[in-house]
């Protein structure tokens, strides 16, 4: 076969790989040791699922060989194998999971980075070697073929012989530079540190050939080289694994390396349970969330696994949407395989299963939350936006559930859960009360808090458009309610003073009319004990609250919603005396003081004002 030109983007990875000054060139073994291992599987899950295939799990192996002379290191697997069409697609073109990230836009900072934070697969070899030859038998088929390639140039595939399903690779090292060694890979201590660094846990031997030195026989200072096969990697999955013997290092290698993370989770989760069902399981919380996470291309699930043999790559019927963040891996032999992936999701075992998990995940947060607040106020920056739509989304359904992973700014200036909150109510408060804005300080401005603040209670900022949602589905906590004091009717005087605020309101009411009268925009103007320095606050009246109509407002949806508006006037403020006079001497000017007030409860609430020139002119008019 004549030579074929890499896709482009292969092109520009390559020309990465071949240049590369990364210094991690090491990890392109344990690349190929993952293809390995990966090929392994498809070809025991075949075996499980079609009967035609015949395979006898002992004989699985990777081995890998080392020739000096030549340069070459060969790592070979008995797994499914490649045709001469899937050598050209899969090696011709860089993997789909490399690709999506290479094509990615937020891909961070360019080159050196994209090798070391995502597994590029197969290419990684280029770091190392300058001439690649892939010879592969696919099951099923007679025929064997061999990729080749020297490099950018392009590659060949043509028959060869080859007897065992499965695929050979052979590298041929680079000539050592003065900055780098390649001939450190073809010393046996060499590999063998790196599978045990990388590839420990792949859940099939990984097989050389070591050479150690012995007394020759019946000599006492004759020395001879044995040579003898030796297994490099402990098999056991890290799952299945004792966990006390386990170190931080190792899981967080192993997230990486499997979810292609470059930053360490914040936690995992390694459980085992017997019983009903048995399963084990090892799951990580994510100390960022994914670039893709927030869009419809993200796709949920853990990666399933039937007795260490991976049979679904992201199986999403195991975690909740609002756990949507987590990744893992479940491993259980009460799962059959050979049952299609259709039956599998309405499978008992798989629902036990999902329901225990999410448990744990749960348990973990709030343990979370309680011991390592630092940890969780990370987790909840990335991931809370999630947890708050569970709350909301299916009318509730799953409120009670997740009510205790919130957390909330606080007129403190720390964040606290509503469970801290009602821990550290006032004597006698019934209610929780929050208040909505755009940010911490400016919600702490806004007048209606500064009552609140006086009488010692703790109000919850919300500065995340989802929390009045999330607040009004909860509707309450612990038997307190959840008030928004940025609502009509919010009191906190005594009777007396209750008594004497309705008593005004109602003497007052033809001057209160006037003024509503000059704002067609209002539902009603009234005076109110709520305010202690301002002189005007802007409150709503049902459930559209004024930062809704902003929030929805603002999405570039047709909705449009509007709050019922109520300007509320501080009853023991100098401005109530000149609105009375007024109101006996100039009604003129009251409607235009009542503009005017009303445009300064507009901007303190973040309202836009719809008329600026009008309003300057007022304000001019009152100044000379
Ligand atoms: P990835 O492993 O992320 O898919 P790679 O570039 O490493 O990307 O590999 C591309 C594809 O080539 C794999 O998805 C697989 O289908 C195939 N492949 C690679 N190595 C082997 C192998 N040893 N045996 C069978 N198929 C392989």
């Amino acid at each position: 076969m004549a030579k074929k030109q890499f896709k482009a983007e292969s092109k520009k990875l390559m020309d990465l790989m071949i240049n590369s000054i990364y210094t991690n060139k090491e990890i392109f073994l344990r690349e190929l040791i993952s293809n390995a291992s990966d090929a392994i599987d498809k070809l025991h899950y075949k075996s499980l699922t079609d009967d035609s295939v015949k395979v006898n799990k002992k004989d699985f192996e990777i081995r890998i060989a080392l020739d000096k002379e030549m340069r070459t290191i060969t790592i070979s697997d008995n797994g499914v194998g490649m045709n001469q069409e899937e050598l050209e697609n899969n090696l011709g073109t860089i993997a789909k999971s490399g690709s999506s990230l290479f094509k990615e836009e937020n891909a961070p900072k360019k080159n050196i980075d994209i090798i070391g934070q995502f597994g590029v697969g197969f290419y990684s070899a280029f770091m190392v070697a300058d001439k690649i030859e892939v010879l592969s038998k696919a099951i099923g088929e007679k025929e064997a073929y061999k990729w080749e390639s020297s490099g950018i140039d392009g590659y060949t595939v043509n028959k060869c012989e080859k007897e065992d399903v499965g695929t050979v690779i052979i590298l041929t090292l680079k000539e050592d530079t003065e900055d780098v060694e390649y001939s450190e890979f073809l010393e046996e201590y060499k590999i063998e540190n790196l599978i045990k660094k990388y590839s420990d846990y792949i859940t099939y031997p990984i097989k050389m050939n070591v050479t150690h030195r012995e007394l020759k026989e019946g000599s006492e200072d004759e020395y001879e080289d044995i040579v003898e096969e030796k297994t490099l990697n402990d098999m056991v999955p890290l799952w299945k694994r004792n966990k006390s013997k386990i170190k931080e290092e190792d899981y967080n290698t192993f997230y990486s390396d499997k979810f292609f993370d470059y930053e360490a989770p914040l936690t995992k989760i390694h459980t085992s349970a017997e019983g009903l069902v048995s399963y084990h399981s090892l799951l990580f919380i994510p100390s960022h969330a994914p670039y893709d996470y927030y869009t419809k291309t993200y796709e949920k699930g853990l990666q399933l696994y039937s007795n260490g043999v991976l049979i679904m790559e992201k199986c999403k019927e195991l975690l909740p949407d609002y756990f949507s963040f987590v990744k893992g891996i479940v491993d259980s032999p009460d799962l059959s395989l050979n049952i299609s992936r259709e039956i599998l999701q309405q499978d008992k075992s798989l629902k036990t299963i999902a329901k225990s998990i999410e448990t744990k995940i749960t348990k973990e947060l709030e343990t979370m939350m309680e011991e390592n607040r630092e940890e969780y106020e990370k987790f909840f920056k990335a991931f809370g936006s999630q947890i708050k739509y569970g709350i909301y989304d299916q009318y509730g359904i799953n409120k009670d559930k997740l009510k205790d992973l919130l957390i909330f700014d606080t007129n403190e200036y720390k964040k606290v859960s509503l469970k801290e909150y009602v821990d550290n109510k006032v004597e006698k408060q019934d209610s929780i009360y929050y208040i909505c804005g755009e940010t911490v300080d400016k919600i702490d401005l806004l007048p209606q808090v500064e009552s609140f603040k006086d009488k010692g209670y703790m109000i919850l900022y919300c500065t995340d458009y989802m929390d009045e949602f999330v607040l009004q589905t909860l509707g309450a906590y612990q038997e307190m309610k959840l008030v928004n004091i940025s609502k009509e009717n919010i009191d906190l005087s005594d009777e007396e003073d209750k008594k004497k605020i309705e008593e005004k309101n109602e003497k007052e009411k033809e001057l209160l009319k006037v003024m509503e009268e000059a704002l067609p925009d209002v539902l009603s103007v009234r005076f109110t004990n709520r305010l202690k320095s301002h002189p005007v606050c802007l409150v709503s009246s049902g459930d559209v609250t004024i930062e809704m109509e902003k929030v929805i407002n603002a999405m570039p949806t047709d909705e449009e919603v509007k709050a019922n508006k109520v300007l509320e006037i501080n009853a023991s403020h100098e401005i109530v005396k000149k609105l009375e006079s007024l109101y006996k001497e100039n009604q003129d000017a009251l409607r235009n003081y009542s503009k005017i007030l009303y445009a300064q409860a507009r901007l303190i609430e973040g309202l836009p004002i719809e008329n600026p020139t009008e309003l300057a002119n007022l304000i001019c008019d009152e100044l000379v």
